[in-house]
């Protein structure tokens, strides 16, 4: 495998409930890669798998393969033992560059609490260290970080993005329409960046902020060393900073809301400015709300802007109805701070409403592929009956028998033989293939 950050699925079985949901799947996602995956039946059995939301009752076949490690085999282990044991947290260690946003993603949360007090439970250490690093950078900025700012913005092709990256590094999101538009001007602007980044420096305690990362770091070293047991990473190598730090999870215990209430406040600072800027009111009162389907897609926004401070590499999520403004969104922020893309869709509706989202597209039936296709090449042409007909908007009502061609029982265009011969895959090039007789049924 060339490059490291790519999803890669052999053979891929998946069989819920005496069902097989995915039937020898084989793709390769890069971190670069946009992908629509339209897949009609038990759609949500991938995201489950990802986000490690394992019944039972699922069985696994095949490889996913992760940072060169196999996903497949640590998710068995971890149904073999119990999803409390180091197990769950080796294969976390392994997926935690991928960001799953569930169909109905309120139901993940606290019905209890409102919004505002359960963000910070969704923010993964990772996340929390990125964010208070870029606190300490805003309070400790310099001259030197004005003038990396200055020039850098000249090499910066797609200006406007660059900044909204650099804001957020500084935790002056806040700031980042005035940074811009002092940047454009001519004369002075390291001057007037002083005067207003100065400003923006609210005198927290620093040595608390550093303790609360280091606090994090070291809980992420702990998990790499649960992932990684051969080559233990000796963190906190002395006794007393190992005590230090036990110390500080107790202390954490006992008065969780006091010590990460920095944290908290600049979290929500940052999910308001997000929120505005993606379309919705940056009014605190946004998140004084209790989690239900009315506000499902302000709660998808709510996690899409956790996953830029994630350092995630890829996003996957469900495509559902009304969600046109967060797929502009998605496809704004992925320029900007470059992730992977894995959306799941029922049918095609998504690719007349956002077709540009995507590089490729992957279609399902029955659990098998039936098509692989660059985007554009699908919009122009499809090649298989059943991606002609989602194409078309139609509903394909009668299951598969059990011998032949999956979607025999649908297709317009079958054959004798596809009554009882299965068709193989025919690959045209890397990126395109069918599967269906009328392309023949032997790869050149
Ligand atoms: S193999 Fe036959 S039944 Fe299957 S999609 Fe192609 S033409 Fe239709």
């Amino acid at each position: 495998m060339e490059n490291d950050n790519v999803l890669n699925f052999e053979n891929f079985t998946v069989w819920k409930s005496g069902d097989k949901v995915m039937d020898n799947v084989n793709m390769s996602v890069a971190d670069s890669d946009s992908l629509l995956l339209i897949y009609g039946k038990n759609k949500g059995a991938l995201q489950s798998i990802l986000s490690l939301d394992i019944d039972k009752d699922i069985d696994l076949y095949g490889k996913i393969e992760y940072h060169g490690k196999d996903v497949v085999r640590e998710i068995k282990n971890i149904k073999r033992y119990s999803d409390k044991d180091k197990n769950l947290m080796k294969v976390s260690e392994i997926l935690k560059d991928i960001f799953v946003i569930q169909e109905e993603s309120y139901k993940t949360m606290d019905k209890t609490l409102t919004l505002g007090e359960q963000i910070i439970d969704f923010i993964p250490y990772n996340a929390r260290i990125h964010m208070l690093n870029a606190v300490l950078r805003r309070e400790m900025i310099s001259s030197k970080d004005i003038e990396l700012l200055i020039s850098n913005y000249e090499k910066y092709t797609d200006k406007e993005d660059f900044v909204r990256f650099w804001s957020t590094e500084y935790a002056v999101i806040n700031k980042t329409n005035d940074i811009y538009h002092i940047l454009q001007q001519d004369e002075n602007k390291a001057d007037r960046l002083k005067e207003l980044l100065i400003f923006q420096k609210t005198g927290i305690d620093l040595a608390n902020i550093v303790e609360l990362r280091d606090f994090y770091k070291y809980m992420t070293d702990l998990n790499r060393n649960a992932e990684n047991e051969k080559n233990k990473i000796d963190y906190g190598k002395s006794k007393d900073e190992r005590k230090r730090f036990a110390f500080f999870k107790l202390a954490l215990k006992l008065n969780r809301k006091g010590i990460e209430d920095v944290l908290t406040r600049e979290l929500k600072r940052y999910m308001l400015e997000y929120l505005k800027f993606m379309g919705f009111t940056d009014d605190e009162s946004i998140l004084n709300v209790y989690p239900s389907a009315d506000i499902e897609l302000l709660i998808k926004h709510l996690f899409l802007a956790i996953l830029i401070f994630s350092d995630s590499k890829m996003l996957v999520f469900d495509y559902s109805k009304n969600i046109k403004r967060f797929l502009d969104n998605v496809n704004l922020l992925r320029k900007t701070f470059g992730f992977g893309v894995i959306c799941i869709a029922r049918d095609a509706a998504i690719l007349k409403t956002m077709p540009e989202l995507f590089d490729y597209v992957k279609i399902i039936y029955y659990g098998s592929t039936v098509e692989d296709a660059p985007e554009g090449e699908f919009i122009s042409e499809q090649l298989h009956p059943y991606s002609k007909s989602l194409m078309e908007g139609k509903k394909n009502i009668k299951g598969y028998y059990g011998k032949g061609c999956i979607y025999y029982k649908n297709c317009k265009y079958s054959m004798d033989i596809c009554k009882n011969d299965k068709p193989d895959t025919i690959n045209f090039n890397e990126k395109r293939s069918v599967t269906c007789f009328i392309y023949g049924n032997k790869n050149p």
